[in-house]
């Protein structure tokens, strides 16, 4: 089955903003990208898509479940945008907490971080205050994070639009290794060199609504 699929999704905020009538079909292994410009409604699509808001319209499923349910929550992994954590904690506390959020038994979670931490290159850095953190190294925290529960898709709300160009490549490369490993990625940005890199296919997003979707020069050459 597909990886996602959205048929019309719709959130109307009741202003005539969020996310009008989006369709998209992403497949198992692909990396797809949301491009559009900030309110275009890509944050929207993505807290539908992993259950943090309930659709006003249309349907979505991964992996042939429905979105909000405990079945695809299991299935998926999420880097919000702006993440901010308890900073008097460790990394790995961090990430230890986020584990146990998502029903890591502890003695799996003991096991499993150091090699998350390790993964993100902040193997280093475990045992140190996240308020010593730089935003970059925040950023792959939070990846840990999002990897806590070997996801089969993960979602990335602009993982890179508050970081420097040299935290914005060491994402990316995280991002390409874990396509590498078969992870099906779905990515927000209003960056056009975050997706062209990454992303097999990408969808154009304004005003809530898909202008175009194909391969990211395909995109490009419609403009
Ligand atoms: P993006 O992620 O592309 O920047 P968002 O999905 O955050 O876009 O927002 C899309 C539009 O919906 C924006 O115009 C935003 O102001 C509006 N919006 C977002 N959240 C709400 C909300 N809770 N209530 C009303 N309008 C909202
Ligand atoms: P509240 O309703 O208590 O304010 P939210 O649902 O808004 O809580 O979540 C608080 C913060 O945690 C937000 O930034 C949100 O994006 C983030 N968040 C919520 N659920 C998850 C999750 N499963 N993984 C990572 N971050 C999450």
């Amino acid at each position: 089955s597909l990886a996602i699929e959205a048929s019309e999704l719709t959130k109307d905020y009741g202003n005539g903003r969020g996310c009008r009538g989006v369709t998209i079909q992403v497949k198992e292994g692909e990396a797809f990208g949301f491009l559009g410009p900030n309110g275009a409604g890509k944050s929207t699509f993505v807290k539908m898509l992993v259950g943090l808001i309930r659709p006003t319209g249309g349907s979505a499923a991964l992996f042939g479940e429905r979105v909000g349910t405990i079945e695809a929550k299991r299935l998926i992994g999420y880097l919000p945008e702006l993440y901010r954590y308890q900073e008097w904690l460790t990394g790995e506390e961090v990430v230890r907490l986020h584990a146990r959020l998502c029903g890591v038994k502890p003695p799996e979670a003991q096991r499993i971080i150091p090699r998350l931490l390790e993964e993100v290159g902040i193997g280093a850095r475990g045992r140190d205050r996240v308020k010593h953190y730089s935003k970059g190294m925040q950023q792959r925290l939070g990846l840990a994070c999002a990897l806590v529960n070997d996801p089969k898709i993960v979602f990335l709300d602009e993982p890179s639009s508050a970081l420097d160009p040299l935290g914005r490549s060491d994402v990316r490369q995280i991002l390409q290794r874990l396509k590498a490993q078969g992870k099906t990625l779905f990515l927000n940005s209003h960056l056009l060199e975050d997706v062209e890199i990454l992303c097999d296919r990408v969808a154009l997003l304004n005003n809530g609504h898909v202008l175009h979707t194909g391969t990211v020069s395909d995109v490009l050459q419609e403009k």
